[in-house]
């Protein structure tokens, strides 16, 4: 829900997808205008309405930014002009991100505003590196400090000597460059050289890197280590939990490339479950699906649907598009009523279960011979069946069929076509430790994008199952393992299991 003529100053959380709040997600979805800044997570801004309006307000280094009276004047207008406007920003809107100044701004100007609260950097980075900001033992305090001013600017609106003695942790934002001048102000007020220190860089980001040492010799850590903003720098007992408490790294997939070729459209929930595992993902979708229009044969046999004694469905894709074609039709999953269903593989009957379909029969075995296989007591002599699935795909299940006496009607619901690589994109899979195939299409088309060369010798594929495997070997591709279960999650099990092995 969102309401014309008001700004909402909305926290994006400090990068990671995951830790965008339902309602950010909501407003970004709906919004007239958005105007962001750097370090948004990505793909949020990707959310908007294809006709919002996108204002880019961040920094860009070597470009002239805006000023933030520019910002503010921009909040007012685009607020008073009637529209929704998400003002969108890193992290939490009113810890060091001048959301208070823009709030200002609008209150004066009698704009109606909202504000939406999030997950600061200065707490979720250090949590992603296992330091607790507060602990029962260590710290009944956390203060949030601007590391940006300079600590020798006279007039310096910190109290260095009042945080030297500070009885807690200490969280910098926007120090690193300053962190030299900050460590030496502290110690020089009183805290102790020993005191334990940790930078985050890029917390909850993919190559989050976490550097802990003391206070006294931190600065020349980060210097050797190259860290770079975004980083948020903690001072104080918890720092050192980072040793017992971090988990980040031993997540089973970290520290592997995986690449992901699968259809944009489905590659996300892998990608991210991948993610989740602590894997860097290259995304390289090398084919798209796209649906033929529901006319011709494909209106007729979802017209009568109910006709057929059986309805195969060969994959995810197809399932969601007969059930499309179906109600396109005036149809529902009531027409499906007397008619026998079955499902290649596990994720085309979960496709199917959630339009309201359970398959009759499932095969073990995720492929034509294993959907025979299944409906070998099924007696369909005589009958007609309609087998739904891509327009180019092997005939074992329409033959089979027939060969058991059925009228087979092969009904194409998709085509499945290249989709573009870019050089960077093919370099990048080039670096990975594994490639995932999630089908002989996928496969074809990967390694027309490949264009006669191979992939690196380090490289390992990963296959979905015995067809994509035979296709990939028939491509000069060594498969050096195959999911027993012919799905997504059976995927990501041998991928596990694999890694645990190399
Ligand atoms: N409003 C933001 C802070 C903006 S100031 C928030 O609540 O998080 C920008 C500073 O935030 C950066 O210089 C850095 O110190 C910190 N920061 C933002 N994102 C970060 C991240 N992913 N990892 C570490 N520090 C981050």
């Amino acid at each position: 829900m969102i309401a014309a003529g008001t700004v909402y100053l909305v926290g994006a959380g400090p990068g990671d997808p995951g830790l965008v709040t339902r309602r950010a997600l909501e407003l970004v979805r709906e919004a007239d205008a958005i105007v962001y800044d750097r370090l948004i997570p990505t793909g949020l801004v990707a959310e908007a309405r294809a006709d919002a309006e996108l204002r880019y307000a961040g920094k860009e280094p070597g470009q002239p930014s805006l000023e933030q009276e520019q910002i503010n004047g921009l909040l007012v207008e685009l607020g008073r002009s009637g529209k929704s406007v998400v003002r969108l920003k890193g992290g939490d809107p009113f810890v060091f991100g001048r959301g208070g100044e823009e709030a200002q701004a609008l209150a004066a100007a009698g704009v109606l505003f909202e504000v939406v609260p999030a997950v600061t950097a200065g707490i979720a980075a250090p949590a992603y590196a296992g330091i607790p900001v507060t602990h029962r033992d260590e710290a009944s305090a956390v203060a949030f400090v601007t590391g940006h001013e300079d600590p020798q600017k006279p007039g310096s609106a910190i109290n260095w000597e009042a945080l030297a003695r500070f009885p807690g942790t200490l969280v910098f934002y926007m120090g690193v460059k300053q962190l030299p001048e900050i460590s030496k102000r502290l110690i020089d007020g009183g805290c102790h050289a020993d005191m334990p220190a940790a930078v985050v860089e890029r917390g909850t980001l993919p190559g989050q890197r976490t550097v802990v040492a003391t206070l006294a010799d931190i600065a020349e850590r980060v210097q050797a280590e190259g860290v770079k903003p975004p980083a948020i720098t903690v001072v104080g007992p918890v720092a050192k939990l980072a040793d017992d408490i971090a988990w980040l790294d031993r997540r089973p997939l970290i520290g592997r490339t995986v690449a992901v070729t699968r259809a944009r459209a489905q590659a996300s929930g892998l990608a991210q479950r991948l993610s989740r595992l602590g894997a860097d993902v290259v995304e390289a979708p090398a084919i798209r699906i796209e649906p033929r229009p529901v006319t011709g044969e494909v209106a007729q046999a979802a017209r009568e649907i109910g006709s057929f004694a059986l309805v195969c469905v060969t994959s995810p894709n197809g399932a969601a598009l007969l059930l499309d074609a179906v109600e396109a039709t005036g149809g529902d999953a009531r027409s499906f009523a007397g008619v026998e269903v079955a499902a290649i593989g596990p994720g085309t009957a979960a496709e199917l279960r959630g339009r309201g379909i359970r398959a009759d029969v499932v095969a073990e075995v995720s492929t034509a011979e294993g959907l025979l296989e299944a409906l070998s007591e099924i007696e369909v002599g005589g009958e007609r069946v309609l087998v739904a699935r891509a327009s180019e795909a092997r005939d074992a299940l329409p033959h089979g069929l027939s060969q058991r006496g059925a009228a087979v009607v092969v009904v194409p619901l998709y085509d499945t076509v290249a989709e573009k690589l870019g050089d960077d994109q093919l370099a990048a899979v080039g670096r990975a430790d594994y490639v995932t195939f999630t089908s002989s299409s996928t496969v074809r088309f990967f390694m027309d994008a490949l264009g006669g060369s191979s992939l690196a010798d380090g490289t390992r594929v990963i296959s979905i199952g015995p067809i994509t495997s035979a296709t990939a070997r028939e491509l000069g591709l060594e498969v050096h393992a195959e999911a027993e279960r012919h799905d997504i999650d059976g995927l990501v099990e041998t991928l596990l299991a694999e890694a645990a092995r190399t």
